[in-house]
């Protein structure tokens, strides 16, 4: 079903190539235009044949019924501030990014009130970067978070995102702000950190060589390999843009991880049996929801290498 007329889509990634492919294979959208701060990209999305490729952001947006920021969050104000000479009155504006209260208040002072702007994030992702790793399959049956203003609340322009990101196979859940960063710390924020850790401090060890760390890195150290060569650039800003809420879920983290510790230390063994039921049982209830499919935004998955 066709919600839009043209759609553009400006960050020519994993995020923003999906979201072309997705859309052209559903047929959401009449035209889908791109654009990207690199010529490179833009010519190797226009190789893949994503779409119309345009140069600059004005030629991009100008005749957009609905505009997607699909670049790392820390650009997105420059972004906006950069578009909204161009946005014709009535155009959706919304993002993909993985931080929505910092994106929210610096995008929006920027847009002009002609405009709805309605800040997205899909719960869908891997560790790859760039045009070609995109698939139009990610969004199929993974959530879609929308956190709408109270002024967008039960209007025309989020009921017509909501189809759009049904029609490209999400599941739309609207959420405030605040609430949407503090869930993400937890679930996607905070792994992603103690990846990038145990990943650096297992490197660092002196006394496990690297070669040693690659030969024996099966199970759970080599999930954690996997996200932790997540995009430098994406999860730099995702930390710097939601730095209240990780540091708040971290210290709850440091206080049981303290707790475990304390339970090896001592020879606690019932305790640790009894903490580790808990885990088993929550890891069973994400399988039964159905959430433990190939890709998600814990940076695991995609079509298999
Ligand atoms: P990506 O593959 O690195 O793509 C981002 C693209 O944006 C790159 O081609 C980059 O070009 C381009 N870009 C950077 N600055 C720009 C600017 N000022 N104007 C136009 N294009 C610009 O990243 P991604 O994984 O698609 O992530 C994009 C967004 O989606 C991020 O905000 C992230 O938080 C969010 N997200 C990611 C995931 C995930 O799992 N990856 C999941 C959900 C949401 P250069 O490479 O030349 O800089």
């Amino acid at each position: 079903m066709t919600v839009f007329n043209q759609i553009a889509i400006i960050g020519i990634g994993l995020i923003g190539s999906s979201i072309a492919r997705a859309a052209k294979e559903t047929g959401v959208c009449e035209r889908i235009l791109l654009t990207d701060a690199s010529a490179e990209v833009c010519q190797r999305a226009g190789s893949l044949g994503l779409g119309d490729v345009v140069e600059s952001v004005k030629d991009c947006v100008e005749t957009a019924d609905l505009v997607l920021m699909c670049t790392p969050v820390g650009v997105m104000s420059d972004l906006a501030r950069d578009m909204a000479p161009h946005l014709k009155p009535g155009t959706i504006v919304s993002d993909v990014g993985s931080v929505k209260s910092a994106v929210y208040d610096t995008v929006h002072a920027y847009l002009p009130e002609t405009v709805h702007f309605i800040p997205g994030h899909p719960i869908a992702g891997t560790e790859k970067s760039g045009p070609e790793a995109g698939f139009s399959s990610l969004f199929q049956d993974r959530w879609c978070i929308l956190t709408p203003p109270e002024a967008e609340e039960g209007g025309d322009a989020l009921a017509q995102l909501t189809a759009f990101w049904e029609g490209l196979g999400s599941k739309v859940e609207i959420m405030p702000i605040d609430r949407h960063d503090r869930v993400l710390a937890i679930t996607s924020h905070l792994p992603h950190l103690i990846a990038f850790n145990i990943v650096g401090t297992a490197h660092d060890l002196e006394s496990v060589t690297e070669g040693e760390v690659v030969k024996f890195s099966a199970g759970g150290f080599r999930d954690f390999t996997r996200i932790a060569a997540s995009d430098p650039i994406m999860w730099r800003d995702v930390f710097l843009n939601n730095k209240e809420a990780v540091l708040e879920m971290l210290g709850r983290f440091n206080e049981d991880l303290t707790a475990l510790q304390r339970a090896i230390r001592w020879g606690e063994g019932e305790q640790l049996r009894a903490f580790f039921e808990r885990t088993r049982g929550i890891r069973k209830s994400i399988v039964d929801a159905g959430q433990d499919t190939d890709a998600d935004d814990f940076g695991r998955g995609g079509p298999k290498d």
